[in-house]
């Protein structure tokens, strides 16, 4: 999916009020995901969509981490890009389309990389049972920009275990798990009823593959490595490469 919003064509993760996912909101009061999820990888530029004010920019400890807020100009909607990675604007700051907000990250209540796009209109109802939020695919602003010819998905080549006995684990993530999220995110779209959630789990257990087992005393995260959480949380699954290509996952 393309939009002003965000760079590339990005994943589906979650969609708004998905029925996957709804229990999970009750605890914050809300009958479902009041929002849209994308599954970029951390580091993808986002950006205003039309011109208006940076109403907030900075840490959310609510959930949605590193937060920017931009209230339009024409309609008085608030546009909120939560789980940032690195934040590019100010409070009070005036945008226009195609500022650049900051990058899509991992922060807050986040179980992986992905940007959280919400929209509240003006005058909105905080009764409505998703804390005054509508569906923002409506009101999206779609890229104009032509997408590519669709190609079929290959699933990349894993490194071997000698490989991957040299590997530090920044490497471990750029070459191993990045290429095998990339990929999830294109196999999705070939295999709607697998869902694209799915796969997109599917490539966080895949870090794992390196068959370096973690325990959660020494974090994967530090300064060099945002992507703390996910891994440790996946650590005890394992994928398999098939001979015929195929892949399968066992934990
Ligand atoms: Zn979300």
């Amino acid at each position: 999916m393309r939009s002003a919003a965000w760079a590339g064509d990005q994943p589906i993760t979650q969609t708004w009020n998905d029925p996957c996912c709804r229990a999970a909101y009750a605890r914050f009061g809300l009958r479902g995901h009041n929002g849209l999820d994308l599954g970029c990888w951390t580091g993808t530029v986002l950006s205003a969509m039309r011109p208006g004010v940076v109403q907030w920019s900075g840490y959310d400890g609510s959930g949605y981490g590193e937060l920017v807020i931009v209230r339009h100009d024409d309609d008085g909607a608030q546009w909120y890009y939560g789980h940032q990675h690195v934040r590019l604007v100010a409070t009070g700051d005036r945008v226009a389309a195609g500022t650049r907000l900051g990058t899509s990250g991992n922060t807050g209540n986040s179980s992986g990389p992905h940007l959280h796009l919400g929209k509240r209109p003006a005058g909105y109802d905080p009764e409505n049972g998703f804390g005054g939020f509508v569906d923002p695919v409506p009101d999206l602003i779609f890229s104009l920009a032509p997408p590519p010819p669709p190609v079929p998905p290959v699933p990349p080549v894993p490194p071997t275990p000698e490989e991957v006995a040299l590997m530090t684990d920044w490497e471990l993530i750029n070459y191993v798990l990045a290429p095998l999220y990339a990929w999830a995110g294109m196999a999705a779209a070939f295999n709607p009823d697998g869902g694209i959630q799915k796969c997109w789990v599917a490539a966080l257990r895949a870090g794992v593959y390196a068959g370096r087992p973690r325990t959660g005393d020494r974090p994967y995260g530090s300064a060099a490595n945002p992507e703390a959480g996910w891994w440790a949380e996946f650590e005890h699954r394992v994928l398999i490469y098939h001979q015929d290509g195929t892949m399968s996952w066992n934990g």
